[in-house]
This record gives C-alpha cells, sequence and structure tokens, in this order.
C-alpha cells in the first residue's frame, strides 16, 4: 500500500470528486477550493514534483495540458482559467506528487501571493 496521497485517489482507495479520468490522468476537486471551479489534474504516474519532470514524460505531460484545456472548457471556464503549478516547499508545494491546480470562476489578480 503507498502512503501517497493522490496515488490513493487515483486508485479509487480515498473518495474524491473525480471529474476525469483515463490511463494517464485523473483530475478532481480539491477538498479546499481557492475558486468556484478548483481542480486538480495529476499524472497516474508518480513523479514528486514539476523539477523533478524528465525527457520520458514530455507526452504525458502534454496530454495533462490538454485534458486542462478540455475540462476547462467543459467546466464553463471559456472566458479564461489559471493554470498553476507549486514546485516544492517554497512554492507552496504540499503534496508531493505532481498536480495542476485548474482555477476558474472569479476575477484573478496577479501577481499571486
Ligand atoms: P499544493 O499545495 O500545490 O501541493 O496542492 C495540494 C492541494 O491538494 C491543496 O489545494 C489541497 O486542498 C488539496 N487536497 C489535499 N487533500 C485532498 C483531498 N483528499 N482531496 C482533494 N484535494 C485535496
Amino acid at each position: 500500500m503507498t502512503d501517497c496521497l493522490f496515488c490513493r485517489i487515483a486508485s479509487g482507495e480515498i473518495p474524491a470528486s473525480i471529474v476525469y479520468q483515463d490511463e494517464r490522468v485523473v483530475a478532481f476537486r480539491d477538498i479546499n477550493p481557492q475558486a468556484p471551479v478548483h481542480v486538480l489534474l495529476i499524472p497516474r504516474k508518480v513523479i514528486r514534483t514539476h523539477a523533478e519532470i524528465g525527457e520520458a514524460d514530455k507526452e504525458l505531460l502534454g496530454h495533462l495540458h490538454l485534458v486542462a484545456a478540455r475540462l476547462a472548457e467543459q467546466l464553463g471556464l471559456g472566458d479564461g482559467y489559471r493554470l498553476v503549478v507549486n514546485c516544492r516547499e517554497r512554492a507552496g508545494q504540499t503534496v508531493p506528487h505532481l498536480h495542476f491546480h485548474l482555477l476558474g470562476g472569479r476575477d484573478m489578480t496577479w501577481p499571486p501571493g
């Protein structure tokens, strides 16, 4: 059994509000949403953080982006959304399994905090 929270969500061991899944990617609603739409997209493959992506992950990362763009449209974010990756502690990463935050449904400011 893995102690990786997002692996356990991807396998169905821990329940989550899953909005999309395929053989490579799972997307589910964030438990502590920061916007009306706040979905996390993860690869099923364990990559601990963005800084650890490798050449072999290029296709997977492209697929994650395509899924994010399609989901944004499906979830009513055609007028704009934000895609965020927090990499390591200083950027606020709390779960060591690569994930994209897809946020939308409200106006956003820049720069982020
Ligand atoms: P980060 O801080 O970038 O590592 O993002 C981790 C995200 O995971 C946070 O936004 C949390 O609210 C979210 N999160 C933690 N546990 C769960 C869970 N069981 N189901 C859904 N989202 C979660």
